[in-house]
């Protein structure tokens, strides 16, 4: 291989790929990289929508079906994509061909539905790529150690790609999507948001986990490991293919390569927790971990978590769990009642979580309270906090989510001129 012919992995979600007419577009984004002379892997999520189709598919059949058989079914729709690519990329003359996660292959846990990558083998893929072929892999899936597909999570296509990226060595992994960058908070819904030229990984790391869905957090782990370079850009502007120097979206980097450093990067909101109240349980030491304790056992993720003692000899504990995982939540506090003795258990799920996120909080004092007051401006009352080194997080009720973090993104001077 010539050392200087720049190795791109080129990834497409959903709605780049939502029909043939962009299934098409994508493929001439695709020529245009490889005429520029570059060594080209794409990686496909499925059509969008139907991954959400296939899910419910599932869903409505059994609620508690097998997860094997659930990845058999939702791994199908990266196939088709990567199938059609394959084909349009031919139609331009350009030669490629469709690649599996199995015969890659990329190797994951048994983590039916969730898998982590374990390994993958990249010789395949580089010596295709040196052969003169694009390779167009399915996104989003790979095989488990009992040799049955697996998936890697919803928006696990971005995992695939940064992972592709690293195990090829490739130069950028550019991320395409319907947004033509990382913004300070979901464009979506504050017109105001404004595009970061740059972004740290670890602000990028903490904004994904707590709900912007631009990125999959598990491929910004990966990426923050491996020190892959990611770019986020949109597939729908038609501009000259991407050279280095002259990058069209946002990059996520180390820290050293910001030059200035704002209090806080970005604006992230979640509808994805619910809200649990335990309330007049035994005031004693132990009640925690007799409250937490089964509920870890059964594998569910409390997030936050507030302690309010009263005067009686009691105290109530309110926290947060995922909405998926409400249900089980609460049969595992009612089957503990008898070691926990509390008076009533309420649950509200009509609640979002909304986090500021800035490594400048490290050296900056005064970024929550910036938050309480201007929630409190506007009378939105906060439910339950929980911080970190560098993000502040309030629950809320779900009606103020726009308004809230409109007034946030003001507060902490992000909005657009
Ligand atoms: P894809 O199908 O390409 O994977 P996703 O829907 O997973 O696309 O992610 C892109 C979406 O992420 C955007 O449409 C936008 O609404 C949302 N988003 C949330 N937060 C941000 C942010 N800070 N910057 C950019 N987009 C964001
Ligand atoms: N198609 C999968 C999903 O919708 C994976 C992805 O798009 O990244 O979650
Ligand atoms: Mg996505």
């Amino acid at each position: 291989m010539s050392p200087t012919v720049p190795r791109i992995v080129m990834k497409f979600g959903g709605t780049s790929v939502a029909d043939l007419d962009r299934i098409r577009a994508v493929a001439e984004k695709v020529r245009k990289q490889v005429e520029a002379g570059c060594e080209v892997a794409v990686v496909v999520s499925a059509m969008s929508g139907v991954t959400n189709r296939l899910v419910g598919y599932c869903r409505d059949l059994s609620p508690q079906h097998d997860e094997r058989e659930y990845d058999t079914v939702v791994a199908t729709g990266e196939q088709v994509t990567s199938g059609l690519l394959a084909i349009a990329l031919q139609n331009l003359g350009v030669n490629a061909r469709s690649w599996l996660g199995w015969q890659i292959p990329l190797r994951t846990d048994d983590a039916h539905g969730k898998a982590r990558i374990a390994s993958i083998d990249g010789a395949n893929l580089i010596s295709s790529m040196q052969a003169g072929q694009v390779p167009v892999v399915a996104g989003f899936q790979g095989i488990g150690p009992d040799g049955r597909i697996t998936t890697l999570g919803r928006g696990g296509s971005d995992t695939s790609a940064v992972a592709l990226a690293a195990a090829l060595k490739a130069d950028r992994c550019d991320i395409y999507t319907d947004v033509d960058g990382i913004y300070t908070t979901d464009p979506r819904i504050v017109t105001k948001a404004r595009k970061l030229d740059k972004i740290t990984y670890e602000e990028m790391l903490e904004l994904a986990s707590v709900g912007a869905k631009v990125l999959q957090t598990r491929s910004v782990e990966l990426a923050m490991k491996e020190r892959v370079r990611v770019q986020v850009l949109s597939s729908f502007t038609d501009g000259p293919a991407p050279s280095e120097g002259h990058l069209p979206g946002s990059l996520v980097v180390d820290e050293d390569e910001i030059v200035e450093q704002e209090q806080v990067a970005g604006i992230a909101y979640s509808r994805d927790e619910a809200k649990i109240s335990v309330r007049q349980l035994p005031d004693r030491p132990g009640i925690a971990a007799a409250v937490f304790g089964p509920l870890a056992d059964a594998n569910v993720n409390v997030d936050m978590i507030v302690q309010s003692t009263g005067d009686d000899g009691t105290t109530n504990m309110t926290f947060t769990v995922g909405k998926t995982d409400l249900t089980r939540a609460i049969s595992v506090l009612e089957a503990n009642h008898g070691a926990t003795r509390y008076t009533e258990l309420q649950t509200d799920d009509d609640v979002v979580k909304i986090s500021v996120v800035g490594v400048g909080m490290r050296s900056h004092a005064g970024v929550a309270s910036t938050m309480f007051r201007t929630l409190a401006e506007r009378n939105i009352n906060v439910q339950v906090i929980s911080t970190s080194e560098i993000k502040v997080s309030v629950l809320i009720a779900s009606e103020y989510t726009e308004l809230a973090v409109r007034a946030l993104h003001t507060a902490y001077g992000l909005d657009a001129a």
